[in-house]
């Protein structure tokens, strides 16, 4: 067993869980054995004082199979249909496996929309530590039926990713159909290997999931492996584990060497930088010169005109914007106090010649630090 498993699943008692449509379906819909196994887990750690989420798929599987479609669905409006058919089956499995237990569970339904927000994100975070108090089972899925592209999370991975953020999770537990990370593509005629201990995301990892492709899920281990950078930027460890397999939750957190274990960052991001780096999507660029690269990585500055090269996208103020280096390479994204048009006429000049060129001089910085998120990433 190795040391850091015990001591960082050891202190874990709030737990995010994310169970995915191929741990949840088999060919005859949703899988009712594999779902009492988890719920029978989950309930008994419950009553011995863990706290858990679920983040759960399996509406549009389930919505299919009570229609009796065998191929995939091909248009969007019809997996709404489906998850819309699926979801209050979904419901009603886990409420009845919970319910042998005496437990209640609740539903969410979310979309990317109601987290950009912040009001709405913090509204949500009350709610859930209110039913965590109450100690009901948070059952979440997104929206499906509502979600178009430009609000979905995407996947699940993502989903749970930004939920394990907002309870504040002390492990994200994400469920699914391999038994972990593995060295390399299987099936391609080398021996793969499966990586029990990620200490840091970097290319060489991203690139290992990449190659994995996983039919049965939306994402697939690259989408795993970033949920997995998202939340161990905040400090929460994550763990990638086979769903099916008895008894997992209860290994995990006993620190059995099963799964890939991946570390938290050791300097890891407050709630609101993570919120700006993960939750919102930029809505333009601003380029920076090697100066401000250096300040902003190295020395903890805001963003001042002087730094500045120029602009790319039609962006007004507040709106979240990508801080790019020469290089093209994103460094760090944060809300600018500036639109796009008045970067272009202050950029490369001093902060005091503000006013004198906009009439009028609201901050010196054209993204303070408070409200910018440095991107994890490896600098030159
Ligand atoms: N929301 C989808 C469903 O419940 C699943 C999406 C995913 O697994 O990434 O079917």
């Amino acid at each position: 067993m190795m040391p850091e498993r015990k001591q960082i699943l050891g202190n874990a008692k709030r737990v995010l869980v994310k169970i995915g449509s191929g741990v949840l379906t088999g060919k005859d819909g949703l899988d009712l054995t594999i779902i009492d196994h988890l719920t029978d887990e989950i309930a008994g750690l419950s009553k011995e004082g863990y706290q858990f989420v679920i983040v759960s798929s399996g509406a549009i599987a389930s919505g299919m199979h009570r229609m009796g479609f065998r191929t995939k669905l091909q248009s969007m409006p019809q997996k709404q249909a489906a998850a819309a058919i699926g979801q209050g089956r979904l419901m009603r499995v886990y409420s009845n496996a919970f319910g042998r237990h005496d437990m209640n569970v609740a539903q969410i339904l979310l979309t990317m929309s109601d987290l950009t927000n912040r009001e709405r994100f913090l509204n949500m975070r009350n709610t859930l530590s209110v039913l965590m108090e109450w100690n009901v089972i948070p059952i979440i899925n997104e929206n499906d039926t509502v979600a178009v592209e430009e609000i979905k999370f995407g996947d699940n991975d993502n989903l749970a990713a930004m939920m394990a953020n907002i309870i504040e999770a002390h492990l994200f537990i994400n469920l699914t159909n391999t038994a972990g990370l593995y060295d390399g593509s299987p099936g391609k005629g080398k021996k793969t290997r499966l990586i029990p201990l990620v200490r840091e995301i970097t290319e060489d990892i991203e690139r290992v999931a990449s190659d994995e492709s996983d039919p049965s899920g939306t994402g697939g281990m690259k989408s795993k492996v970033l949920a997995a950078k998202k939340v161990t930027a905040f400090g929460i460890p994550c763990i990638i584990a086979p769903g099916k397999a008895k008894g997992i939750i209860q290994e995990i957190l006993s620190g059995k060497d099963v799964g890939t274990l991946f570390l938290p960052m050791k300097e890891h991001m407050r709630s609101k930088q993570h919120w700006i780096a993960f939750t919102l999507r930029a809505r333009g660029k601003i380029l920076v010169d090697e100066g401000a690269e250096r300040a902003i990585i190295h020395q903890g500055k805001s963003l001042l005109p002087s730094g500045i090269t120029g602009t790319e996208g039609d962006f007004e103020v507040g709106d979240p914007v990508a801080c790019v280096n020469l290089d093209g390479v994103v460094i760090a994204k944060g809300l600018t106090n500036y639109s796009a048009a008045d970067i272009n006429k202050i950029k490369g000049l001093r902060t005091s010649r503000i006013e004198q060129i906009l009439g009028a001089k609201p901050y010196d910085e054209v993204i303070h630090r408070d409200n910018m998120a440095v991107q994890p990433r490896k600098t030159r």
